[in-house]
């Protein structure tokens, strides 16, 4: 007999508690916080979805590891366990751990990267652009036209247009010192990209000798939905996936916060000899030696247990089930979220679920504010507060008001999930009431991690 229920594939052994709080502590808690949920006190919050990175729980295995790490300042034993996860995975030459993604962009793009430069990607993270443009170069976002229509489904939404990838190298001779591909693609909507489009962008990229890199901190959720979308994958495993993703680039940087299953960490992988030395350098300058890029050895040991852990078929089916299951309940109730589900997050379409508010008042991040309010929900907003703010100081609205309710891994279960379906479901029924919201104060880069913001 096939069983169909697809459960948690875990027991728990350590739990952590988590406190209820008023409609009332949580309006006070919001005003105090700025109308900014990134600045209230986790403590605060029932349940936490600002993000899957670094919140996952640790399997027995990782925290039997820890107790192995080598602390040792060179050539420790943790190092060249981790180094080896990553090759069997990856097949890079060059492997240099860094303490978490944004340091393995920042070290990359300061190898490669001059003013004036244009670097394509499918959809740049807010860290890539940021890391990009603080170079002096574009961040330029080159997603397939139906993954920028949230209502459209379609297997692989996360997709870089080819001919744009294309048309920006051949228009743009010597300006695009690599090109990048984010899997699975995060502010598009957790969407996947086809091993098939991968393959294409590689071939363009050889053609015009332009390295290729993955932002890969979600490869294995993007190994899982190849596996079950892609004809011709069904009977491969997860590795033998992300193996063939990986042989199409030259290079990778990675959060090891995501798919490494661990609290911290990441790291840059590459083939080119000299351009891996210059990142040493930067390495050594600003994270530390290259045996342990400014992490422990035992996160080292963590992260090398974590991305064989990452790759389990029945943890993978979970994971992708249990999101898709809140986005089936929201579906089913006229909620309209990005279509189909992401691997690791549901992202509400704020601007459909609230045509009342105009996208100059930010009406994802109005939406966000109402999910803490009536149920201690914490959720982020992907729209205009975390985009609009360009290099040149003006405004422009984002592409799409996103409100991302990010699953941390192994954290949180069934119930969990049930109960925010029932809040979401009551603020859709309140949703008239919901206002927008200004900025009141704001950084020039990143504004969304501490703007000061009001009620209109
Ligand atoms: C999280 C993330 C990063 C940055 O990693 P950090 O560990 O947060 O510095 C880069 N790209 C993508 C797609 C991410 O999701």
């Amino acid at each position: 007999m096939q069983f169909k229920t697809i459960i948690e594939p875990f027991r728990i052994k350590t739990v952590e508690p988590i406190r209820q709080t008023t409609r009332e502590e949580r309006e006070r808690l919001l005003a105090e916080a700025h109308y900014n949920l990134f600045l209230l006190k986790a403590e605060d919050v029932l349940i936490d979805l600002l993000t899957d990175s670094g919140t996952g729980a640790m399997s027995s295995g990782q925290w039997a590891g820890m107790m192995l790490g080598d602390e040792s300042y060179a050539g420790a034993k943790s190092f060249y366990k981790f180094e080896t996860a990553v090759r069997t995975i990856t097949n890079l030459k060059h492997v240099i751990p860094t303490h978490q993604g944004r340091a393995a962009e920042r070290i990359l793009f300061g190898s490669n990267l001059k003013p004036g430069d244009i670097v394509p990607n499918n959809t740049h993270f807010d860290t890539t652009r940021a890391n990009t443009e603080y170079r002096g170069a574009t961040a330029l976002d080159i997603p397939i036209r139906e993954g920028q229509d949230p209502a459209v489904i379609l297997p692989f939404k996360g997709n870089i247009d080819l001919e744009a990838l294309e048309r920006t190298i051949t228009e743009n001779p010597g300006k695009v010192p690599l090109v990048m591909i984010t899997v699975t693609n995060n502010s598009g909507g957790g969407q996947p990209v086809s091993m098939a489009n991968i393959r294409a962008a590689s071939q363009i990229c050889r053609k015009h000798n332009v390295p290729l890199f993955l932002d890969c901190c979600r490869f294995a959720e993007n190994a899982w939905f190849i596996k079950t979308r892609e004809e011709g994958y069904a009977d491969k495993t997860p590795l033998e996936i992300a193996q063939e993703m990986f042989s199409y680039v030259d290079g990778a940087t990675m959060s090891a916060k995501k798919d490494g299953m661990a609290n911290i960490g990441g790291f840059l992988a590459l083939n080119d000899d000299a351009l891996a030395q210059k990142c040493k350098n930067m390495l050594i300058l600003t994270e530390g030696f290259p045996t342990y890029g400014g992490l422990a050895g035992y996160d080292l040991e963590a992260i090398a247990v974590g991305l064989e852990e990452v790759l389990h078929e029945d943890y993978l089916q979970y994971r992708i089930r249990s999101v898709a299951y809140l986005g089936d309940i929201l579906t089913a109730n006229g909620i309209p979220i990005v279509q189909p589900p992401g691997g690791h997050a549901i992202y509400i379409d704020a601007r459909a679920m609230l045509p009342h508010i105009a996208q100059s008042e930010f009406p994802a991040w109005a939406l966000s504010l109402a999910l803490y309010l009536e149920g201690g929900i914490r959720s982020v907003e992907i729209g205009s507060v975390m985009f609009g703010h360009q290099p040149d100081g003006s405004e422009k609205p984002a592409a799409m008001e996103l409100v991302r309710l990010a699953f941390p891994r192994r954290v949180y279960t069934q119930s969990h999930v049930d109960y925010l379906a029932e809040v979401l479901l009551y603020v859709n029924s309140i949703k008239e009431n919901i206002r927008g919201v200004r900025i009141v104060e704001a950084p020039p880069v990143l504004r969304h991690f501490t703007a000061k913001m009001a009620l209109i």
